[in-house]
């Protein structure tokens, strides 16, 4: 067992409950595991700006330290390379879970890794959740659909996911991570929360992380062709980053478990994507078409309804404002590649 000891005093049993008035609230301790990453990183901005005592748990699998590295010289930052597999004794009020490779590429790398990563690193997270009494949120996907069935995706669909294919060890493990999450709620009285995530971009994604966004703005960026896989009329929809934290933000402070979609249900094709591409960053930007890859969902949109009502949230940045906020941070760190400087 790894344990980080912090040196606390007094714990608080109600994480978020209302402060009597005149009784100055107590700051905020927060986890955030995968905090090195593309999400955890912009979500750690902002609860690093609303006062928060953050705690990144992160293997830097996927994750880089130059993420959080404008943080490091906070006191009320504290960073910890840990495997989320591996069990951890902290004392916080909150814990974000979102440890875990979101880039089919960097799941099926080592598949039964990123399964140990759900399955265990949810249970031990839940473990922690249980022992010092915090509230509990979960980064479930909109994979947990599969190859829907069913179009725009309800939370109340079940889905259509292939339980032995090459994708099973994220959206199958996603799935029993948010099974594990209702029984802890169930049985052991943890307050959870379930995030289903659609596709997400922005800045500090990996340059090569082989999503389709950061790879059509990296390829349009160096003058390459954009690949489209298959014949690109398979469709997704595109949330900015911003969006999103402010959704798991609204979801963890809020009333309700869910599990909540939180996505940008306006619908592209891949040839759509690649046309605003063209239209925001390179117009002489061109395309080639590759073989699409085993397993890939033809559809895919959230109905954000029980979000809109519930959590009183809905995405504000279309793809043609957030993909040139991208494409700036994409092209520095290109530049910087080039320069020889190690990303
Ligand atoms: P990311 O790969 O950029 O971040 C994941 C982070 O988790 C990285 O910093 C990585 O180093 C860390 N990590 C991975 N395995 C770990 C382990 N065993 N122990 C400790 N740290 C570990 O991905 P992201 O896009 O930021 O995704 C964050 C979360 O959101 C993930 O849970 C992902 O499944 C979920 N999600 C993301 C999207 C999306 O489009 N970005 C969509 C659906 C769900
Ligand atoms: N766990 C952890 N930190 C804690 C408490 C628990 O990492 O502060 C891990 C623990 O090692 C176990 C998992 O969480 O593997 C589930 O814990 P729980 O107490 O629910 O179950 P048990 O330990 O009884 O199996
Ligand atoms: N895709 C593509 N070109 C690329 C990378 C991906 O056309 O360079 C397609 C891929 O086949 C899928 C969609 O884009 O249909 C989204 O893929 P991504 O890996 O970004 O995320 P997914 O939603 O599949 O997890």
């Amino acid at each position: 067992i790894s344990i980080s000891h912090r040196e606390r005093t007094a714990f608080n049993p109600r994480p978020t409950g209302r402060v009597p008035v005149g009784i100055t609230r107590r700051r905020m301790r927060t986890v955030v595991t995968g905090g090195a990453g593309f999400v955890g990183s912009h979500l750690v901005d902002v609860l690093m700006a609303r006062g928060d005592e953050v705690i990144v748990i992160d293997n830097f699998f996927t994750g880089r330290k130059d993420n959080v590295a404008h943080h490091l010289d906070n006191p009320r930052f504290e960073l910890i390379r840990h495997d989320v597999v591996q069990p951890i004794l902290l004392e916080v009020d909150q814990i974000y879970h979102l440890a875990c490779p979101a880039s089919p590429v960097h799941y099926k790398y080592n598949p039964i890794k990123t399964i140990k990563t759900n399955v265990i690193g949810t249970l031990n997270m839940l473990g922690l959740a249980k022992r010092i009494n915090a509230r509990f949120l979960i980064t479930s996907t909109s994979e947990v659909y599969g190859d829907p069935l069913e179009h725009p995706q309800k939370e109340s669909y079940w889905g259509h996911v292939n339980p032995i294919g090459v994708r099973s060890c994220y959206d199958e493990g996603k799935r029993t991570a948010e099974t594990l999450t209702m029984d802890y709620s169930r049985n052991e009285g943890v307050e959870v929360r379930i995030a289903r995530i659609f596709n997400t971009y922005g800045p500090r994604m990996c340059l090569d992380d082989g999503r389709v966004v950061s790879n059509f703005v990296s390829q349009a960026l160096r003058k390459q062709p954009m690949t489209i896989y298959g014949d690109g009329k398979q469709t997704r929809s595109f949330q900015y980053v911003s969006d999103l934290v402010d959704g798991l933000i609204a979801l963890m402070e809020g009333e309700h478990i869910g599990p909540f979609n939180l996505g940008n249900p306006r619908e592209f094709t891949m040839l759509e994507l690649a046309q605003v591409v063209k239209e925001t960053i390179d117009p002489n930007a061109t395309t080639e078409f590759r073989r699409n890859t085993a397993d890939d969902p033809q559809k895919r949109k959230p109905d954000i309804s029980k979000a809109k009502q519930l959590l009183n949230w809905e995405p504000k940045i279309q793809l043609q404002d957030g993909l040139p906020r991208m494409a700036l941070d994409f092209k520095n760190r290109i530049l910087k590649e080039e320069q020889g400087d190690i990303d």
